[in-house]
């Protein structure tokens, strides 16, 4: 049985941190074929604002909502790009369904996970198949819910999500943008891979080991 406090999501923000330092040029180098080069600089900005944000929260009173309404202000504050209100909106809707909670079990952390998908997909209108991160959200929170009614526990439902981003991430490349940045491309954003749905994937990935191993 698992159970996530304050200190392991404090954690997984600095894993979050950590792996998008590691991924900050290949972001970049992906949003400057399609975008505008600054998505790994942004991601790397709001989560190591968020890292830092949470790790000065006392880890022994600070309760779970809390701790991930501060990690959305931080990243709100810290990030100028698109990416900035998705996270933040994200990271929000993580905390509302976690409220008055002390401890989350791995139905709560699926739950989490999903209402960070459903605050991306209303805070930036997006639907599958649009080329944006969504790509790889929605196929991930589906995937992981799916894994966890089986049975499979938090590491499996992590794992089987971070399988189905990576996919999603995968197919962007078969898209023509219609949000955002790239859809000024039109039909020249074909061939590429969305760097938010890319990034999705270290999210998520580094959310697994951080939480999972
Ligand atoms: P900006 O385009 O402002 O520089 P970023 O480079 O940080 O912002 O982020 C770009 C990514 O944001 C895109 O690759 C896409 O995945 C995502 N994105 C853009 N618009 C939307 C939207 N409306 N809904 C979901 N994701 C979006
Ligand atoms: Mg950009
Ligand atoms: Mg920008």
């Amino acid at each position: 049985m698992t159970t996530i406090d304050t200190a392991h999501l404090a954690a997984m923000f600095a894993a979050i941190a950590d792996a998008m330092s590691a991924d900050r040029d290949r972001l970049c180098s992906l949003d400057g074929v399609i975008g505008d080069a600054d998505h790994g600089i942004a991601m790397e900005l709001g989560f190591s604002a968020a890292r830092d944000a949470v790790a000065a929260l006392d880890a022994g009173t600070t309760e779970p909502t809390t701790l991930l309404n501060t990690a959305a202000r931080s990243f709100l504050n810290a990030v100028g790009a698109s990416s900035g209100p998705l996270y933040a909106t994200a990271f929000m809707r993580g905390a509302a369904v976690v409220k008055g909670k002390t401890t989350l079990d791995e139905a709560d952390m699926v739950a989490m996970f999903q209402a960070m998908a459903k605050g991306i997909q209303d805070r930036g209108k997006a639907e599958t198949g649009e080329k944006t991160m969504m790509d790889a959200w929605a196929p991930a929170a589906t995937a992981a819910g799916e894994a966890l009614a089986a049975g499979t526990g938090l590491a499996g439902s992590l794992a089987a999500a971070a399988e189905a981003a990576k996919a999603g991430a995968e197919a962007t490349k078969a898209m023509i943008a219609t949000k955002g940045r790239a859809a000024r491309l039109g039909e020249r954003s074909l061939g590429h891979m969305d760097p938010g749905a890319a990034s999705a994937v270290t999210v998520i990935e580094a959310m697994r080991i951080a939480l999972t191993g």
